[in-house]
């Protein structure tokens, strides 16, 4: 029955397959296929995922409150340490409250489902992330996509869109295939200009961007002016989970009214308690992502002297543009022969002509090791 389907993917060198990846140190370095490589693909941004003090807190909390959470928020799943997470989330992202989700994939379906519905209208960044075009879609809000980034083109889109009840402007903080970030400020301006609500996924920010490692909206010093805040427990932050942030109005509402939070067990204790003590430590050793940052404007730096084209750059996001599919996937395959594990980023997930193989640095990464890197891209060309 799938046969047909599955061979078209195939013919049209966009078939995937999965790959096993056992990280065997910080994260630094991982066994993909049992062959040991320098990994460039994690979202593991700050190496927490491997502290010993996260490992330890999921075993201490799993010890005392059991594998699984037993039920939903509602019913039999909320902890002591749930509650703690979320007060912390609030007390990072300085806002009123927060709320946690299973995933960030379901944050953002109960965020966007909730927050608006069929008389409402969301103008959306034409890049966002696939978890945003889903809750998008289930939303039943008319959703109007708009050019990357381009505040022009928002700004036509909203003018056009007053008729609806609410207007809700949807946008990656920082942007998973590009690396870039998005121009919050004037998003938030002409939010303000047209009575629109603000909604920044901050998946690849949290832990990263702003001084403290608050994210995009810190790093723009408009912690106070984004309705909306959205990230994972899964990037930096080396766990497992979703969350929103905002007021306690917003949260209050989500609680009562969004589905995937509403109907789905909730996560269990460990992954709580790892979480919690991942926030505290990314609050007192503000130096893992001066590290990183350091690391991936190192790589930047050197790759763009070596004479390739680099998207990002001011994030630990790079993309190394080849143009063709075919270009991206033997670059990917020669890194792959010298130990480097970074993947090929082809259309649908990119626009045709922007290929790429997509690098991710993390503060787990030493300057040797960027410097090896550097040094095997002098070697090849895409
Ligand atoms: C990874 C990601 C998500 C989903 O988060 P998960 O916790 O992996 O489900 C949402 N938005 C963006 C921009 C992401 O990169």
């Amino acid at each position: 029955m799938w046969s047909k389907e599955l061979a078209e993917i195939k013919e049209a060198g966009l078939y995937r397959q999965l790959r096993t990846v056992d990280v065997v140190d910080d994260g630094g370095y991982a066994l993909v296929n049992g062959k040991k490589m320098l990994m460039l693909a994690s979202n593991n941004y700050l190496g927490l995922a491997h502290d010993e003090r996260l490992i330890e807190a999921s075993i201490r909390a799993t010890k005392r409150l059991g594998a699984g959470s037993t039920g939903s928020r509602l019913t039999t799943g909320n902890t002591t340490l749930h509650e703690q997470l979320e007060e912390r989330l609030a007390q990072f992202k300085q806002t009123e409250a927060a709320i946690v989700c299973n995933t960030g994939y379901m944050a953002n379906i109960a965020a966007l489902t909730t927050v608006v519905g069929k008389e409402d209208v969301i103008l959306s960044d034409e890049m966002n992330h696939a978890s945003i075009i889903d809750g998008c879609r289930l939303s039943r809000a008319q959703t109007i996509v708009y050019s990357h980034c381009d505040l022009h083109d928002l700004e036509e889109k909203l003018k056009a869109a007053s008729a609806y009840r609410r207007r809700l402007i949807v946008t990656d903080g920082v942007f998973s295939m590009d690396g870039n970030i998005a121009p919050l400020p004037g998003i938030v301006a002409l939010a303000q200009r047209y009575d629109a609500l603000v909604m920044v996924d901050d998946a690849h920010a949290t832990g990263v961007l702003g001084c403290c490692g608050r994210g995009t909206a810190e790093h723009f010093g408009l912690t106070g002016s984004i309705d909306i805040q959205m990230g994972t427990l899964s990037k930096a932050i080396g766990a497992e989970g979703g969350y929103i942030a905002g007021s306690r109005l917003l949260i209050d509402y989500l609680l009562n009214r969004a589905r995937p939070f509403i109907f789905s067990t909730s996560l269990p204790p460990g992954v709580i308690a790892s979480a919690l003590e991942a926030i505290g430590i990314i609050q007192q050793e503000q130096e893992r992502r001066q590290h990183l940052l350091q690391m991936s404007r190192k790589l930047y730096g050197g790759l763009t002297a070596l004479g390739y084209d680099i998207w990002g750059g001011e994030t630990p996001i790079l993309a190394v543009i080849c143009k063709e599919a075919n270009k991206a996937v033997s670059l990917s395959q020669m890194l792959y022969e010298h130990g480097i594990f970074a993947p090929a980023i082809r259309p649908p997930t990119v626009p045709m002509g922007t290929s790429r193989v997509r690098l991710t640095v993390m503060a787990s990464h030493q300057k040797q090791d960027i410097e090896r890197v550097i040094a095997v891209f002098r070697t090849i060309h895409c």
